[in-house]
C-alpha cells in the first residue's frame, strides 16, 4: 500500500518525501527517506535512539518534519553539506 501525505498543498507518496531533523535555528542535521517512518515521532527514534536525548532535543526546540524533494534540495542540502547560512552565522 502506498501511503500518501500532504505537504503544503502537494499530495505525494510518503516514499518520495524526506524526514529532516533540525536544530532550533532551523539547521538540518539529519535526514532519511520518507518511507523509513510514518510519523515524526517514529522518525525521531531513528535519528536519536535514546528517549532521554529525544526529550532534551524537543524541549530545546529541535524539530522533525517531512519535506518534499524540492524542499530538501533548498532547505536541507546546504546544511548537510555545511554551506548553509546557519553554519556561517554559528561560525562568525
Ligand atoms: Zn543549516
Amino acid at each position: 500500500m502506498k501511503l500518501m501525505v500532504q505537504i503544503d498543498d502537494e499530495v505525494l507518496p510518503l516514499a518520495q518525501c524526506f524526514w529532516v531533523r533540525a536544530n532550533p535555528a532551523g539547521c538540518v542535521y539529519s535526514s532519511s527517506h520518507g518511507d523509513t517512518a510514518i510519523s515524526p515521532t517514529e522518525a525521531h527514534k531513528d535519528f536519536t535512539p535514546r528517549q532521554r536525548d529525544r526529550d532534551r532535543e524537543l524541549k530545546a526546540g529541535w524539530t522533525i518534519r517531512l519535506v518534499t524533494r524540492k524542499q530538501w534540495d533548498e532547505q536541507a542540502a546546504p546544511c548537510i553539506k555545511g554551506t548553509c547560512e546557519h553554519r556561517k552565522q554559528a561560525a562568525a
